[in-house]
């Protein structure tokens, strides 16, 4: 066992029956986490780069039935910020808090289509600031509209590589379509960004291997995982939540594969664990993202519940952030935090062939 780690640590390459043999022993996640550390210090270093989340809209037209925001869920207020109240959001994060990067997240909300879009991303590039983008599905000519607006980097997780898991739970879409959005974001020129939920009703440690072959076979530039959590007003809220070590397990080895990638220490770690972030941040994770949403929205935006909140929106709470990532040795970055290509690591990224999976 620990000669696969070994060889992870060193030559970031596994195989799915090497994934699997280290995905099915929990004995090992001290071992794997700790390795996934070295290499993220070695290769992203010692920052920890702070991203801006403003989620300017919960409205949503599609319906996957682990989230609180689908469009069938009738007990959710649902809002949308106007342009001015999201720039002005943005311009406090970069102005007053210093923050580098800006995200902007949103349910598939068609009232921003692309002209409104591309006006917005203008507008925040003006700030000296990164912009990435987690709207969901798009065209290739708006993602490559996005990109010539300004935008940076662009978010849109794979939610899981079974197609028979995404068919069942991400009614009306389609795997296939969510493959190729991945491949036309990359094409557009914008950093591309993926990411898996784990504990997926019917999921097992096969597909998450293949979700981590996968992150590396796109040759992802960012790459978040977040366990799932049942939501009461959702198909799936009867449903086990997804398991914390798992999750971490999972995230830690997509470092050992991607040494140089942004990790997030996703939101609904810390919600599943106490100093979830933190112990995310201690196993490969070198990304947080603090929420910059108006304070009156942020409960609306509720995927999962007891969604925990990391603030950024005052000096208090900035200064707070700042020691708790100081308090494990680590400090804040200062650039953009785009990703630093190692030239030994480059990979082809266009075309990918997944494990046989009917569908
Ligand atoms: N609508 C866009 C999309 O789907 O790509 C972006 C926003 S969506 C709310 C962001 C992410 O939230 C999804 O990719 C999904 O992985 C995550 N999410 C949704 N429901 C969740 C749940 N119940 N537990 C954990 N994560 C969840
Ligand atoms: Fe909409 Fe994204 Fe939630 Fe799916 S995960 S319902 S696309 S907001």
């Amino acid at each position: 066992m620990l000669s696969l780690i070994e060889k992870a640590e060193t030559g970031h390459e596994l195989n799915r029956e090497e994934l699997l043999c280290l995905l099915s022993d929990a004995s090992n996640l001290q071992e794997i986490t700790a390795a996934a550390d070295r290499v993220r210090h070695e290769y992203v270093g010692d920052e920890v780069h702070l991203r801006g989340l403003i989620e300017f809209s919960n409205i949503c037209k599609n319906n996957c039935c682990y989230c609180g925001l689908r469009r069938d869920n009738t007990e959710i207020h649902r809002y949308r910020l106007d342009e001015d109240t999201i720039f002005k959001l943005a311009e406090y994060a970069v102005t007053q808090m210093g923050l580098k990067t800006i995200v902007l997240q949103s349910g598939e909300d068609m009232w921003f289509n692309s002209q409104r879009m591309c006006a917005l991303i203008g507008r925040i590039k003006t700030l000296d600031a990164a912009l990435t983008l987690s709207v969901g599905e798009k065209s290739a000519e708006e993602y490559l509209a996005y990109k010539q607006a300004g935008c940076d980097r662009f978010l849109l997780r794979i939610e899981t590589t079974d197609k028979i898991l995404y068919k069942r739970h991400d009614p009306g879409m389609s795997w296939k379509r969510r493959r190729e959005c991945l491949n036309d974001i990359r094409r557009s020129g914008m950093e591309v960004g993926s990411g898996c939920l784990v504990g997926l009703p019917g999921q097992t440690l096969e597909s998450l291997a293949d979700d981590i072959l996968f992150f590396k076979q796109i040759n992802a530039d960012m790459v978040g995982i977040g366990p799932f959590i049942p939501h009461p007003d959702t198909p799936l809220r009867n449903a086990e939540k997804g398991n914390f070590d798992l999750s971490l397990k999972v995230m830690a080895l997509t470092r050992l594969l991607l040494p140089d990638i942004n990790i997030p220490a996703t939101t609904a770690m810390e919600t599943l664990a106490s100093n979830g972030q933190t112990k995310a941040l201690q196993s490969g994770a070198n990304v947080i993202m603090p929420n910059v949403t108006l304070n009156e929205c942020r409960k609306y935006y509720e995927l999962y519940p007891g969604k925990s909140v990391t603030n950024c929106s005052s000096d208090k709470s900035l200064a707070k952030l700042r020691a708790k990532i100081s308090s494990i040795g680590r400090s804040v970055a200062t650039d953009k935090g785009f990703r630093k290509r190692q030239n030994n690591l480059q990979i082809e990224t266009l075309s990918v062939i997944m494990p046989s999976n009917k569908n």
